[in-house]
C-alpha cells in the first residue's frame, strides 16, 4: 500500500529533525514538526467525513499551518484546491460551487461572510487564520500526530489548481499525484537541488510557482525554505544571506535591481535564481548579470502541465528564452491552424506532452477536447519558436495575437522595439477594433522614473524598426500596466479599456 507523492515528498522526512521551514520571525519548523502538524489536520479532514477524491478547498494567508494542509490532503487522498488570498466571496462562491468542494478552510476574519455561501453549497467551513489559530487548529490539537498514510496510486487526482484567469475565466486543472512527483523529480535533478538548500520563499502558495515548483523541490530534495508572508524587500534582502536559491517573479528581481542596496556581496553565496509565471524582460536578465554576476534561470510552465521548459543549469542560460523542453517533455511548435508542426524558427502555438499534463479541466469536457489532444499533447495557448540552438522563445498568447488587414502581428516584437527607446521603462501592444482592419495595433508605453518619452521620436524609431503594417497606430504614455499578484500583464483589460480608441 503506497501513496506515492506522500512517500515521495513527506513520508521520507518523518520524525527527522532537519530545518524545514525557517520563518520570517527567526522560527524554524523541522520536517518531523511540519508533518505531525499535518497529520493531525487529516484527522480533522476525516473527522469532516471526507474521503479520497473529495475536494477541499482553502482560501487562508501562507503560513505553515497552510503548508501542512496541503500535506494533510496529499496523506489523506483529499484532492487540494488552494484558492487566491485576493478573491472575492463572489468569486470564491465560483470556485466552491464548480469544484464541488465539500470543505471550505477560510481565514477567520472571513467566515461570518463566507460561512452562509457555503452552508448554501452544501459544503462545510472551517478556519485557520494566519497565525495557526481558529477552527481547524482547535479540533486538531488533541488529535494523535500520526495518520495511516491513506493508498493512492500515481493516477490518482492529488490538487485541483485553477489557471489564473489572464485569458478569461479562471480553469480547475486536474493535476494528478504524478504530474506532480515527475515535475519535482525532474526539476530537483536538473536544477542540482539537494538537502543542504535553503530556497528563499517569498511567492503565494495558491499557484503552482510557490506551491509546486518551490515546495515539492525542495520537499523532494529534504531542503529547507525560508518561508516569508509575501515579497517585502527589507525582509527578502535581509534574509538572502542565509539562503542558496531564490524563486520568482520577474518583479521580483526589477524590484531587487531597483534597490540599490541589492549589491553583488549580497548574492555573492547564492547558487542559483530562477524566474517563471511571467517572461523576464532580457535588459532585466542583463542587468542582474552586470548588477550581481548571476545569470537568472528562466522557466517556463502553467498551471495545467507545471514545468515544461528550462534554461541549462550548466551551460549558456540566454536572455528572452525559456531554454529546452525538461527530460521527459515533448514540445512541438505547430500551425494554429491545421495543426502540422513547423520548421524550427517558425512562430506557432506550443504544444507539450509528458507525464507533466494534466488529466483535464474539472467539469468542462469540451475546453478538455479543445485543448488537450487525443494524442496527449496539450495545447498551451502559448505561440513560440525555437531558434537554431533549440532553445524556445515565448512569443506571446494565442489570445493576444493581433490580425490587422489579415496580417499576424506578434505584440513581443514591437514592444521589443519600444522597450529599447529613451525613457521607455516597459510597454504592452495590444490589438484593438478598427473599421478598415477588423484590429490595429495600439502601444502602451510605460515611462521610466521622470522621464518623459517623446512619442514622436518612438513612433519613428517603430516606423524604422518594423514593417508598415506593424507600426502602432498610436501610442499612448500611462502610468504601469495592469497586473495580476503573479506580475502577469493582463492584456484584456487594456483591451477593453481602450476598446473605442479608434472608434
Ligand atoms: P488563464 O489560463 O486562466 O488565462 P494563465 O495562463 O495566466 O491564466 P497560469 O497557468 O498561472 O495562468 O500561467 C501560465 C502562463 O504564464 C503560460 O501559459 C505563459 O503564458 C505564462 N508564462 C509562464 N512562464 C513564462 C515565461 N517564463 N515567459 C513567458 N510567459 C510565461
Ligand atoms: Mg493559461
Amino acid at each position: 500500500m503506497s501513496n506515492p507523492l506522500y512517500d515521495t515528498l513527506f513520508g521520507c522526512h518523518a520524525e527527522k529533525a532537519t530545518p524545514f521551514l525557517h520563518l520570517a520571525d527567526g522560527i524554524t519548523w523541522t520536517h518531523a514538526q511540519f508533518l505531525e502538524l499535518a497529520a493531525q489536520y487529516a484527522h480533522v479532514i476525516t473527522d469532516h467525513g471526507l474521503v479520497p477524491g473529495d475536494r477541499l478547498a482553502v482560501q487562508i494567508e501562507k503560513s505553515p499551518q497552510a503548508l501542512a494542509l496541503y500535506a494533510a490532503c496529499v496523506q489523506s487522498g483529499v484532492v487540494f484546491l488552494p484558492l487566491n488570498t485576493a478573491y472575492t466571496v463572489d468569486e470564491l462562491t465560483y470556485f466552491i460551487d464548480n469544484s464541488g468542494a465539500s470543505l471550505v478552510v477560510c481565514d477567520p476574519a472571513r467566515a461570518a461572510t463566507l460561512g452562509p455561501v457555503v452552508a448554501q453549497l452544501g459544503a462545510q467551513l472551517a478556519t485557520l487564520g494566519a497565525d495557526g489559530s481558529g477552527s481547524l487548529s482547535d479540533a486538531a490539537s488533541g488529535k494523535p500526530t500520526q495518520f495511516a498514510t491513506v493508498a493512492r496510486t500515481g493516477d490518482d487526482l492529488a490538487a485541483f489548481l485553477y489557471t489564473s484567469g489572464t485569458t478569461g475565466r479562471s480553469k480547475g486543472a486536474m493535476l494528478t499525484q504524478d504530474n506532480l512527483l515527475s515535475n519535482a523529480q525532474t526539476l530537483a535533478e536538473v536544477w542540482k537541488f539537494t538537502a543542504d538548500d535553503v530556497l528563499l520563499h517569498a511567492l503565494p502558495i495558491f499557484h503552482t510557482h510557490g506551491l509546486f515548483v518551490a515546495t515539492n523541490v525542495t520537499l523532494i530534495a529534504g531542503g529547507a525554505m525560508i518561508f516569508l508572508p509575501k515579497f517585502d524587500i527589507d525582509v527578502v534582502l535581509d534574509r538572502m544571506a542565509d539562503a542558496t536559491t531564490m524563486m520568482g517573479v520577474p518583479t521580483f528581481y526589477t524590484r531587487l535591481l531597483g534597490d540599490a542596496r541589492f549589491t553583488r556581496e549580497c548574492a555573492a553565496h547564492m547558487r542559483l535564481f530562477v524566474s517563471g509565471s511571467a517572461p523576464l524582460l532580457a535588459e532585466t536578465h542583463d542587468d542582474f548579470a552586470a548588477r550581481t554576476g548571476h545569470r537568472i534561470l528562466e522557466r517556463y510552465g502553467m498551471t495545467e502541465t507545471n514545468m515544461n521548459t528550462s534554461n541549462p543549469y550548466d551551460g549558456d542560460r540566454r536572455a528572452g528564452t525559456v531554454g529546452f523542453p525538461l527530460p521527459g517533455v515533448e514540445l512541438l511548435i505547430t500551425d494554429p491552424a491545421t495543426g502540422a508542426e513547423l520548421p524550427q524558427g517558425k512562430v506557432g502555438q506550443i504544444e507539450v506532452r509528458g507525464p507533466n499534463v494534466f488529466k483535464g479541466y474539472w467539469q468542462m469536457p469540451e475546453k478538455t477536447a479543445e485543448e488537450l489532444r487525443e494524442n496527449g499533447f496539450f495545447i498551451t495557448g502559448d505561440l513560440g519558436k525555437r531558434d537554431a540552438d533549440g532553445y524556445v522563445h515565448i512569443v506571446g498568447r494565442n489570445k493576444d495575437l493581433i490580425i490587422s488587414g489579415g496580417y499576424n502581428i506578434y505584440p513581443k516584437e514591437i514592444e521589443l522595439v519600444l522597450d529599447e527607446q529613451p525613457g521607455v521603462l516597459e510597454s504592452a501592444v495590444i490589438g484593438v477594433p478598427h473599421a478598415d482592419f477588423g484590429e490595429t495595433v495600439l502601444g502602451l508605453i510605460v515611462p521610466q522614473p521622470g522621464a518623459t518619452p517623446d512619442t514622436d521620436g518612438i513612433a519613428a524609431a517603430a516606423a524604422g524598426a518594423l514593417a508598415r503594417f506593424k507600426h502602432p497606430r498610436k501610442l499612448i504614455v500611462i502610468d504601469a500596466l495592469p497586473r495580476n499578484t503573479m506580475g502577469k500583464v493582463q492584456k484584456n483589460v487594456l483591451r477593453e479599456a481602450y476598446a473605442d480608441t479608434f472608434q
